[in-house]
């Protein structure tokens, strides 16, 4: 793989794929995002689980996301703003992907929420 999937310059290797594999973890809310993005295109749907909030992963339907994400194919990331405060941060953003040949635009507003020094992903809103 060349340019990680996420929409950085980098090398998946050196990008995204530690987040994935667990030896790092995302500095920022927008690297999680970006990750989490990049996890979908890569399968790597454990890290999905494993970077939401705790007290929302209940609601995480780990099935119905690797049937989505296995089904869709995905074209790219558009971050369109991404803010910080404190622990808590909102980074909007438009996923672009194929869905049965639609092309399918995808905008949120997602929240993320900071615990011991971790980002996770909260919950988000969708756009239209
Ligand atoms: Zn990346």
């Amino acid at each position: 793989m060349d340019t990680c999937p996420c929409g950085s310059s980098e090398n998946y290797k050196t990008c995204c794929q530690p987040l994935h594999q667990g030896t790092d973890v995302a500095p920022t809310a927008l690297k999680l995002m970006q990750s989490r993005y990049c996890a979908y295109v890569v399968k790597a749907y454990d890290y999905l689980k494993l970077t939401t909030d705790p007290q929302t992963t209940f609601e995480f339907d780990h099935n119905a996301n690797q049937e989505w994400g296995d089904r869709v194919q995905f074209q790219k990331l558009e971050i369109l703003s991404s803010e910080e405060i404190k622990n808590k941060a909102t980074v909007e953003f438009k996923a672009h992907f194929l869905d049965n040949h639609q092309l399918v635009v995808h905008h949120e507003v997602s929240r993320f929420r900071r615990l011991e020094g971790i980002w996770y992903f909260r919950d988000g809103k969708v756009k239209n």
